[in-house]
């Protein structure tokens, strides 16, 4: 057991599949591994979920 306040929030990693420009953002409902986002906002790219994580804040 910790006394620390620790809080463990999911994210999602995104990743161009043609820049390979990678961003990361708050985990939603909904969101799996290769789902395709959107398109690039730097090339014409399929942007897609390569990764999901969790980042634990200690406040
Ligand atoms: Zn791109």
């Amino acid at each position: 057991m910790s006394n620390k306040n620790e809080i463990v929030t999911a994210h999602t990693l995104l990743q161009c599949n043609s820049c390979k420009e990678q961003s990361k953002r708050k985990f939603s409902d909904g969101d799996y591994v290769f789902k395709e986002i959107s398109k690039c906002s730097s090339c014409d790219g399929q942007v897609i979920i390569i990764k999901i994580f969790g980042e634990s804040l200690t406040q």
